[in-house]
């Protein structure tokens, strides 16, 4: 359990439990998660990482100044990695489709070594390494939580077979994803920060949406597209500054579907990471879970309400980082 008062809080499982119970009343299939084993952890996290996490079993220990554990939570966490492994094994069988992971606590901060910013386990980062076990060779990484993912960045910045693309608010926490962070040796631009100074609103990410996420996925080409589905960049949201509103999530959605399913016979696997109101996140996940269940459709993104100058700001930064890398028209 978290601090009274903290953001991470059991109620976002609430808001889970009842999104797929109304996925569950619509047909849909809702399986409960495994826990992950210890070789599924190993290929992103260190033994020493390992070993503080299981001593913290049964205890509550601060791990970090906003990182916490209860008595249950490392069990918690090891269902929430292993729910990110199941969906992938769905997904990577035939047929190929779509999956949501809905778990807590997120994942993107916990760096190969530590805990950090509520996150344990690197859920979404255990998926891509298993998913190549599974036979897919390129793996993407869509990041669109508010926050940068400095874990899953830093866990393969120096791999070219998986791409990270980030949107976040910057500068914010954790203080990583610059633009001119693009990956590091044989990684050298499968790393795509854009960066969002605060307050962007939908049709800036539209815009870093349209002129550099889809162009370079298309681009990589993955065998399968795993997204970290933050939605604590809702307007709702109490920690950061930025301003979608619940149908730019569906509009994101939409888009990262139309490129699975063009580049990788639909394979796409949602993790959940941040979303601390909780109407919002409930409003924002019905939206993902019904474009996932729709035929294919054109996004939808809202008509722009405000003038937007952040998102074509990011854009522009992360063309010129990523000039030698990518083609942009
Ligand atoms: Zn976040």
């Amino acid at each position: 359990m978290t601090p009274p008062g903290h953001p991470e809080r059991p109620e976002r499982a609430q808001v889970m439990a009842r999104v797929a119970a109304g996925w569950r009343a619509r047909g849909g299939e809702v399986v409960a998660p495994r826990a992950a084993t210890r070789d599924q952890l190993t290929r992103v996290h260190d033994a020493d990482h390992l070993r503080r996490m299981s001593d913290s079993n049964g205890r509550a220990v601060a791990l970090d100044p906003d990182t916490y554990t209860s008595p249950e939570s490392y069990d918690v966490a090891l269902l929430a990695a292993g729910a990110a492994v199941d969906a992938v094994e769905r997904v990577m069988g035939e047929p190929a489709g779509s999956a949501l992971a809905l778990v807590r606590p997120p994942g993107h901060h916990a760096e190969r070594n530590r805990a950090m910013g509520f996150c344990l386990f690197n859920n979404v980062a255990v998926a891509a390494a298993h998913a190549r076990t599974r036979g897919a060779r390129r793996v993407a990484i869509v990041d669109y939580d508010v926050h940068h993912g400095n874990g899953t960045q830093h866990i393969f910045e120096a791999d070219r077979d998986v791409l990270y693309i980030s949107t976040h608010q910057y500068p914010y926490y954790p203080g990583t994803g610059a633009a001119d962070e693009i990956g590091v040796g044989p990684g050298a631009g499968a790393t795509v920060n854009l960066p969002l100074e605060v307050g962007a609103v939908d049709e800036d990410y539209r815009i870093v949406f349209d002129e550099v996420v889809t162009p370079v996925l298309r681009q990589f080409r993955p065998d399968l597209l795993l997204v970290s589905a933050g939605f604590d960049a809702h307007e709702r949201d109490p920690l950061a500054g930025m301003r979608l509103t619940t149908p730019a999530f569906a509009a994101m959605t939409s888009e990262l579907r139309a490129v699975a399913e063009d580049s990788c016979s639909g394979r796409l696997v949602l993790v959940t990471e941040g979303g601390y109101d909780l109407q919002a996140l409930e409003a924002s996940l019905e939206g993902v879970v019904t474009v996932l269940a729709a035929p294919r459709a054109a996004a939808m993104w809202p008509q722009a309400r405000h003038a937007s100058t952040r998102g074509r700001a990011s854009a522009l930064a992360a063309r010129r980082a990523l000039a030698d890398y990518w083609r942009f028209d």
